[in-house]
């Protein structure tokens, strides 16, 4: 007869919970029962554990074992939880001594040869280990960086199965003291607005974003993918607060490489990529592309492209700054605000203008898969390639600081509410709060008596107002701004004219 209780992590969505692990070994068979998960998840978990134990030298207890975690986080078993409780049935066998894993936090998957494999969310899952209390965990040694980046953690990194029994066999395992500070970040991400000639119109219609939180539309046929790229370089930098956010999603995503320093993501996906790794996986708890593009940029290139489940599934997310995913009796919402940027080529020709022979009704249908993210996208602008005399443009550091200085204008006045952007100010608060100067107001309604804007698009207008307000320096938005709110939602062909 023996016990033993030790702690992991399970995840659902970003939320990590704290678990307990308990084991009880009794005469009988030797099997390994594990209470509270169907069957059909567990039995690959059960495989997995007993061919590690045996395959790190060390004899199957030869007894009936029944291991338990609470709560029980149903019903998909996560493997991150195997060497949790592979250590607590052998303490529980009396292979290893029970005192020397309680109060430890054990993360990683077992492979069949007793390696300990890298498991994602590690950032989330530590952090919430040490919230609770459990400052000493050990986790693969594939992620013990990433593990470490939590404040107070004392991080114990393993590569096998037989080298965790060892060591705790003789005493406790080894603390990492790897203190050499992470590489820089990369600074792979130095492309700068002074390489996009010409296209005046769109390097305002980006700035202007930027200084907003508005979502972006470029057509034509033009440097679209430069401008989305350098679009994280002119928004602020994040704060300690939303970089954690990122990190942990980039973390539970398997790419916590890429979620360095304070320069907001950019998350461009390819049409062609399924809508699971796009809105993201309930049954894989992988987060998609969206919600890598949270506290920045989400780029649809040759946006027409995508299927039209994706583009119109964008709304929800967009409206809602989460996507909601349900499936296998579980449900997770992943975070997913970003700032969107659009773009269309004029026709689905995939060659150059040319040779173009598409009829109006067909460039027509083509720009009618957008349609319903369309009204959403309060900017707009044309991109055209050529321009080659142009001279270059402003530096983005220059376009940084107007921008910095509009969003500090904005959420000065915006202090005694929930939102920090004009892109967030719902439309309520936009008809009483919130008012343009009265000549601003007039040119808005004959907008909407003459059809320009419909009633429920005219929000989005008004909010653009403010922004080219802030960037101006002004109080509020006069007769200029709003003209200029208009010609942003008309864009380069009448698009926004719906
Ligand atoms: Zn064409």
């Amino acid at each position: 007869m023996g016990h033993a209780s030790t702690r992991s992590v399970a995840l659902i969505g970003l939320s990590a919970h704290v678990v307990d692990v308990e084991a009880d070994a009794s005469p009988g068979d030797a099997e390994l029962h594990l209470v509270g998960l169907p069957e059909m998840s567990v039995w690959p978990a059960r495989a997995r554990i007993r061919a590690a134990i045996l395959n790190s030298g060390t004899a199957w207890p030869d007894m009936r074992i029944t291991v338990s975690v609470t709560p029980m986080i149903p019903p998909i078993y996560d493997a991150a939880a195997d060497l949790a409780l592979a250590v607590a049935l052998l303490a529980a066998a009396g292979a290893i001594p029970p005192e020397r894993i309680n109060g430890r936090v054990f993360l990683g998957e077992l492979a069949l040869d007793g390696q300990i494999r890298p498991i994602r969310g590690v950032l989330p899952m530590v952090a919430a280990a040490v919230r609770a209390g459990l400052s000493r965990v050990v986790v693969p040694a594939e992620c013990a960086r990433e593990a470490a980046q939590v404040p107070g953690a004392v991080v114990m990194p393993v590569t096998q199965l037989a080298d965790v029994i060892d060591q705790l066999r003789h005493g406790a395992i080894r603390d990492h003291h790897d203190q050499e500070p992470d590489p820089a970040p990369s600074s792979s991400f130095a492309v700068d607005l002074a390489d996009v000639r010409g296209n005046q119109a769109a390097r305002r219609a980006l700035e202007v974003c930027a200084a907003g939180g508005h979502h972006l539309f470029l057509s034509g046929d033009g440097p679209a993918t430069m401008l989305a790229e350098r679009l994280p370089g002119i928004l602020p930098p994040l704060t300690d607060e939303t970089a954690r956010e990122v990190a942990e999603i980039y973390s539970l995503a398997g790419q916590s490489d890429r979620a360095l320093g304070a320069t907001p993501p950019l998350s461009a996906p390819h049409h062609s990529e399924t809508p699971a790794a796009i809105f993201g996986s309930v049954a894989a708890n992988r987060p998609g592309a969206l919600s890598l593009a949270h506290r920045g940029v989400l780029h649809l290139a040759d946006a027409p492209e995508f299927a039209r489940p994706v583009l119109d599934g964008l709304c929800r997310p967009l409206d809602s700054g989460q996507v909601h995913l349900a499936g296998r009796g579980r449900s997770v919402r992943y975070p997913a605000r970003f700032t969107l940027v659009l773009d269309a080529r004029p026709c689905p020709c995939p060659a150059g203008r040319e040779e173009c022979a598409c009829t109006p009704e067909a460039r027509r249908r083509y720009r009618a898969r957008l349609a319903l993210l369309l009204p959403r996208v309060a900017v707009r602008a044309p991109v055209e390639w050529g321009d080659r005399g142009a001279r270059a443009g402003e530096p983005s550091a220059t376009v940084a600081a107007r921008v910095l200085a509009a969003r500090v204008r904005a959420a000065h006045r915006l202090a005694d509410t929930p939102w920090r952007t004009n892109a967030e100010v719902p439309a309520p608060d936009l008809r009483t709060r919130f008012l343009v100067a009265p000549e601003a107001a007039e040119l808005f309604r004959s907008a909407v008596n003459t059809g320009l804007v419909t009633a429920d698009g005219l929000p989005r207008l008004l909010r653009v107002a403010w922004t080219l307000a802030d960037l101006r320096g002004a109080d509020r938005p006069q007769l200029d701004d709003a003209a200029g709110a208009l010609e942003l939602w008309k864009g380069a062909d009448g698009d926004g004219a719906r």
